[in-house]
């Protein structure tokens, strides 16, 4: 089968490190997982009302980046906005009617509103990447934290995290709270911080449809029974990501198909793969002549081969 995958230019590699957004994707999909991080694919052209919601989130991180870096500096985080905004998200092109425009305006709002709560911290790190190993739980987690804090009253370390929203139902934050993201957040930054216990942290949204922008925060908190609890199903999940790696590793037929998650959130990138009768090696060609390599490095936060 190695062969096989070689003649379409497929060459699967297991992860060195795995972080919340594979692990969730394995969760999700199995076989997508094996697509986008065994044989590192994605789509070999950009589609644009896709990436837009990640443009923007993206963006939305320099700037946030770039004005916690500089004390709280709006003229930095205007020309982080500068160097860093996707042009093609215009009114006329984006259903929510973003624009640079209101990405400056937001960050006026944001400044006007979080500014006095922001003099309570003290911020440690800003954009923590993090590959850490724990002999004591046996895990290794990598990924990146937006910031670590010091709440100056308490004394206490909290983890920050930056996030941009255009659709926020009742479950919004529940999802966030029990998602394995954030006790993995708090997880890591607890053994970067020798000495210190970390528990908290923060979720700082930026809220923005077509009508409205607004921002909100939310705290959560994981004690040791939490984070005992997310090691313990992390650990299940890894083991069984490990057996398909180890058995199944050039073998993209035994990797689950999970069919509720083709059409959640828009359709899945791999779709068109899907969608193609497996007969022979049809799906192979799709994915060789369609897809391109794009290996993603959760130590560093990008993918190699990734479009400008
Ligand atoms: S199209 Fe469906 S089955 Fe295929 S990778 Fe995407 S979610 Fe999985």
């Amino acid at each position: 089968m190695k062969d096989v995958l070689e003649r379409y230019g497929l060459i699967p590699r297991r992860p060195e490190v795995i972080d919340s957004s594979m692990l969730k994707m394995f969760m999700d999909c199995p076989s997508k997982f094996y697509l986008r991080y065994v044989l590192g694919l994605i789509r070999a052209y950009k589609d644009h009302v896709d990436a837009a919601k990640f443009d923007w989130g993206t963006c939305w991180h320099y700037v946030m980046e770039a004005y916690y870096s500089n004390e709280l500096s709006l003229p930095h985080a205007l020309v982080a906005m500068e160097q860093n905004y996707p042009e093609y998200i215009t009114p006329s092109r984006d259903r929510h009617h973003r624009s640079k425009e209101r990405m400056a305006e937001a960050l006026f709002t944001y400044h006007d509103k979080w500014e006095s709560q922001n003099a309570e911290y003290e911020v440690l790190r800003n954009e923590q990447f993090f590959d850490v190993y724990s002999e004591e739980d046996d895990l290794r987690w990598a990924g990146r934290v937006d910031q670590i804090r010091r709440r100056k009253r308490t004394r206490r370390i909290r983890v920050w995290d930056h996030k941009t929203s255009s659709a926020m139902g009742d479950l919004y934050f529940t999802s966030h709270e029990l998602g394995f993201q954030f006790p993995g957040y708090v997880w890591a930054s607890d053994q970067v911080t020798p000495g210190e216990v970390v528990e908290e942290i923060t979720i700082d949204v930026m809220y923005m449809i077509a009508k409205t922008t607004d921002f909100f925060r939310r705290t959560f908190r994981y004690d040791a029974f939490r984070k005992a609890e997310w090691i313990r199903n992390v650990k299940t999940i890894l083991d069984r990501m490990d057996f398909m790696l180890t058995n199944h590793l050039y073998d993209p037929g035994a990797w689950e198909l999970n069919w509720n998650e083709c059409t959640r959130y828009g359709a899945c990138t791999y779709l068109p793969v899907h969608n193609t009768a497996p007969r022979g090696d049809t799906r192979l060609r799709v994915l060789g002549n369609d897809y391109k390599i794009s290996r993603w490095d959760p130590r560093r936060g990008t993918s190699e081969g990734d479009e400008e």
